[in-house]
């Protein structure tokens, strides 16, 4: 085994000469050895650094010991804040960050980079850190192709038809997860594609990182007994060939609906889908009380 690398080992910051410019900087995603170290410099030649929170930036800016005049601005701020950060950008190296990753990825700021770059001020990316690429990293799910869409919807009907907007498409699906919905949405995406390869990746870069990959159901059973904690990448991937059609299960438990009970209908959509029985009862009852 080697022996373990100091920081004061590494090698020292390039030297940068602060020039005028809207800087987008990614920042860790929870170790905090990942930031590049053109970001350190950026973010310490920085006139300004535009935040989505003060307190978060302020802590991380202390530990690696910069000092920096923060603004804070999400995609709410009023026009004039974006205005203003942007005029200083014509003068000077302003920053934007978020609380963790790239910004702009599920992240304030395409309204800022949008507007800076129609007022003719240069914008550069500082990349790095990002839950979405790190989890396709390393989940073994096809990469050639993927599709980041985001965060899921909250309630089912809309979450369902969100999956269902992307069944076609052939790439692996990245969307971002919190951990009290995750148990909800593999049984989602169970019900769609029950023969999909899904991936969990969980809490990346920091202690009690895990990658889990198995079916929707399987997954959605193992966190149901080990309810999961942190943050979370969830990644489907593609539609094999041989992969049944959709089926629009609300549609199907309808008809069924029209001449029998919850139970039977149920019966009937579970044989024509493949569906578990229990879970399209459930839906039936809600279909029924509707
Ligand atoms: N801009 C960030 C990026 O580049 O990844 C994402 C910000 S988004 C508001 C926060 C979501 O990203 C979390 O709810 C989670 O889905 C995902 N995420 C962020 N950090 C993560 C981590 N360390 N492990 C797993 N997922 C993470």
């Amino acid at each position: 085994m080697k022996r373990p690398v100091r920081p004061s080992e590494l090698p020292s910051i390039p030297a940068w000469e602060p020039v005028p410019g809207l800087y987008i900087v990614a920042t860790p995603i929870g170790n905090l050895g990942d930031i590049t170290l053109r970001a350190l410099a950026v973010l310490g030649g920085a006139a300004l650094i535009a935040c989505e929170d003060t307190r978060v930036t302020g802590k991380l800016l202390k530990h690696y010991g910069i000092k920096a005049r923060l603004q804070r601005l999400d995609d709410h701020a009023p026009p004039e804040v974006r205005s203003r950060v942007i005029d200083e950008a014509r003068q000077a190296p302003v920053v934007l960050v978020s609380d963790a990753g790239t910004p702009l990825v599920s992240d304030p700021g395409y309204r800022l980079v949008r507007e800076a770059r129609a007022a003719g001020v240069t914008v550069t990316s500082i990349p790095g850190a990002c839950a979405a690429v790190s989890a396709l990293a390393m989940a073994g799910l096809p990469s050639d192709r993927f599709l980041f869409a985001g965060f899921l919807p909250v309630k089912d009907k809309a979450r369902a038809e969100a999956l269902e907007g992307v069944a076609g498409v052939g790439a692996t699906l990245v969307f971002y997860e919190t951990a009290p919905r995750l148990e909800r949405s593999l049984q989602a995406i169970a019900e769609l594609w029950p023969t999909r390869e899904v991936a969990v990746a969980r809490e990346l870069t920091k202690l009690h990182e895990e990658c889990r990959s198995g079916t929707a159901a399987a997954l959605a059973g193992h966190y149901a007994a080990h309810p999961p904690k942190g943050e979370i990448v969830l990644l489907v991937g593609p539609p094999s060939e041989t992969e049944a059609p959709v089926h629009d299960t609300d549609a199907l438990l309808r008809a069924a609906l029209a001449d029998a009970g919850p139970g039977k209908a149920a019966g009937q959509v579970a044989k024509q889908t493949g569906i578990d029985r229990a879970t399209l009862y459930a839906r039936a009852l809600e279909l029924k009380g509707e």
